[in-house]
């Protein structure tokens, strides 16, 4: 479906949020997403008419539950371009990560822990490479690994003129030491577009173990895991008119038949005896307890909704809603917008001279606007920026050129008001 100013009027109508909020302009996505009827539907016809637990019942509703389960992961495995038996799934983006900083170091010490140099001296693959922009959901699981492992992280820098990554630096900091790069593949900060192609390609030429967050790019923008080529990626269900409780994480299907499980108990065993017990097959081993079913199958919902708007679509529209508030907000007085010339989606960052970014956000909200001011979970940028965080604004399709002139006018009241109280 094409989008433009009548077809989003369209759109806008199936998600129930803005009927019940009747003055809201919800710029706040890359937090999380609205949710269209057609999803809270189908969680509320899978609690009445399907619902019981999955894979252990014999009866025909817990058949119709699994059926629905598993319909759903082919649908995920669709999108992304991967095989079902490769989604797991996780309850976000934070827990895929977690996942993969306790399970990778098993297979990592297995196969490729110590790998000898020219020299004949062992040189051990004990370090991680991130990004100075990284979601502390990509940090933090790191460090602690790093950590418990006596492993060292380098962060790959990015430009201070523009804030878009360094790519010579991405080259310098991946050796020959490398176990594991982990990278965000959209920035949440400042919605910069990375070239995670190339630093995979390059990864992988150094034999490192490649995981992509993809919290901020599934929602958005086509991405195919085989296009990518890399081993692992995440993603969050709620970002993308999902439900919460429900993430993914891709693995290439050989890597994760060497994954050990993260999560032990039900669900995940093939053979119990009372001192061992054996695994079931990928995915089914990462998946132990009960999972969150109604959130997997409104998921696949969810992208079924993606796909009949189509996913270049939503990208070509949020690219052009960006460019439009660029140049919006550049008219502003005092205003500092956070972004490069290139690679911009669908966020966009900024700041007032005068204004703290807490202050700018409390006074749209008195509007009705809903952004988000803050560090956006990225500390140590902000820091490394010397500034109080930022303001952020990021869209979702059903956003419209009239959300951003509404946006645009209160800004510059706001502005004008401020100054002139300051003078
Ligand atoms: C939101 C986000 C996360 C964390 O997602 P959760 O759903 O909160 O786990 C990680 N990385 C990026 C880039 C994000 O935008």
């Amino acid at each position: 479906m094409e989008l433009n100013n009548k077809t989003i009027k369209r759109i806008k109508k199936d998600f129930p949020i803005f009927k019940n909020n009747k003055r809201l302009v919800y710029l706040d996505n890359a937090a999380t997403s609205q949710k269209p009827k057609q999803v809270i539907n189908t969680l509320k016809n899978f609690y009445e008419k399907d619902y019981a637990n999955i894979h252990r019942g014999i009866y025909r509703l817990s058949e119709k539950a699994t059926e629905l389960y598993m319909k759903s992961k082919e649908i995920v495995a669709e999108f992304i371009g991967s095989d079902p038996e490769e989604i797991i799934y996780t309850k976000n983006t934070t827990e895929s990560l977690n996942l993969l900083s306790y399970s990778l170091p098993f297979i990592i010490s297995e196969s490729k822990g110590e790998i000898k140099s020219k020299s004949k001296r062992k040189s051990k693959k004990n370090e991680i490479v991130l990004t100075e922009l990284e979601h502390h959901s990509n940090l933090i699981p790191w460090q602690q690994l790093a950590k418990r492992n006596n492993m060292k992280i380098k962060f790959i820098e990015i430009k201070p003129e523009n804030y878009e990554l360094d790519f010579d630096d991405a080259l310098k900091k991946i050796t020959n030491k490398t176990a594991i790069v982990a990278i965000n593949h959209v920035s949440n900060s400042f919605g910069l577009i990375n070239p995670i192609k190339e630093i995979i390609k390059f990864a992988k030429s150094k034999k490192a173990i490649t995981i992509v967050d993809a919290a901020q790019s599934m929602p958005h923008m086509k991405v195919n895991v085989k296009d990518l080529n890399c081993d692992f990626l995440a993603f969050s269900g709620h970002k993308m008119l999902g439900p919460t409780g429900i993430g993914v994480l891709y693995g290439k299907k050989e890597l994760l038949k060497k994954l050990p499980p993260f999560l032990f108990g039900g669900g995940m065993i093939n053979d119990v005896e009372l001192k061992k017990s054996s695994w079931a097959e990928i995915p089914f081993k990462f998946e132990a307890g009960t999972p969150d079913i109604s959130s997997a199958i409104g998921l696949g919902r969810a992208i079924r909704y993606i796909q009949s708007i189509g996913i270049e679509n939503i990208e070509s529209w949020e690219k052009k809603l960006t460019a439009y508030a660029l140049n919006k907000l550049k008219e502003i007085p005092g205003i500092k917008v956070y972004n490069s010339s290139k690679n911009i989606s669908g966020i966009l960052s900024f700041n007032f001279e005068k204004i703290p970014p807490h202050d700018v956000a409390s006074l749209l909200d008195f509007y009705g606007i809903a952004i988000r001011a803050g560090y956006h979970c990225n500390i140590p940028l902000m820091k490394k920026l010397n500034i109080p965080g930022t303001c952020r604004i990021s869209f979702y399709f059903y956003n419209s050129f009239e959300d951003i002139d509404y946006l645009v006018k209160i800004l510059k009241k706001i502005s004008l008001e401020i100054t002139k109280k300051l003078e």
